[in-house]
């Protein structure tokens, strides 16, 4: 299981925008982007006009450095979305958001994905009864998602559920988070992930 194991505000500072890849933080005023709002390194501060496969360029890595995946693993998700019936870029985002770290996330139940895929990979969680520790498992309608762990994680996880109560859980996801418990309703339809992706511009950039 690969992962970028660079600077997380150096990602977000090089797309241009907050990519919320920390957690709490990312809310406060100590974001970097907020601080410093151009892009890292030495050449950061010169403003440079984009060709368009630099704007399908840069959404793409933007799309996968939020999700936390590889380039080799992000493609793959899009052979995969050309070869699955329906509009490729959803398709794409579809299996993004039905990872399981993705959906551990999208249930409050870490604060950032980075916590989340740390949640999975330590054996926290359970689908269908079973502990699954790989977040990149694709979780399907009717699946049951569950925390199952010992009470000091728990309670860590609890306190994630608290910060994290302001973010809505998806309307394929139904959540029940006193008992940190989830059944999946359906597949996740564009209009339920709220993110500022331009899925387009990645299918384009595959497509040349
Ligand atoms: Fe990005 Fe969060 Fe760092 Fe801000 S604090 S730059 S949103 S990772």
């Amino acid at each position: 299981m690969g992962r970028d194991l660079g600077p997380d505000c150096r990602l977000c500072r090089r797309e241009g925008e907050k990519l919320f890849l920390k957690g709490a933080r990312c809310y406060t005023h100590k974001c970097a982007i907020s601080r410093r709002e151009y892009a890292p390194g030495q050449h950061g501060l010169r403003r440079t006009k984009l060709s368009n496969f630099g704007v399908q360029l840069r959404e793409k890595q933007k799309v996968k450095r939020m999700y936390g995946v590889l380039e080799k693993q992000f493609r793959n998700y899009f052979l995969k979305a050309v070869g699955t019936k329906g509009v490729t870029g959803t398709m794409l985002l579809q299996f993004l958001e039905r990872r399981l770290d993705s959906v551990v996330f999208s249930l409050g139940f870490a604060k950032s994905r980075t916590d989340a895929r740390q949640i999975v990979s330590h054996n926290h969680v359970a689908v269908n009864g079973r502990r699954v520790n790989i977040a990149s498992f694709l979780v399907r309608p009717n699946d049951v998602v569950e925390i199952k762990t010992d009470a000091k994680t728990v309670n860590a996880i609890k306190a994630n559920v608290e910060v994290t109560k302001e973010r809505k859980v998806p309307g394929w996801l139904e959540a029940n988070t006193a008992n940190l418990k989830a059944k999946v309703l359906r597949v996740p339809m564009r209009e339920d992930i709220g993110l500022p992706i331009n899925e387009q511009l990645i299918v384009e950039l595959y497509s040349r």
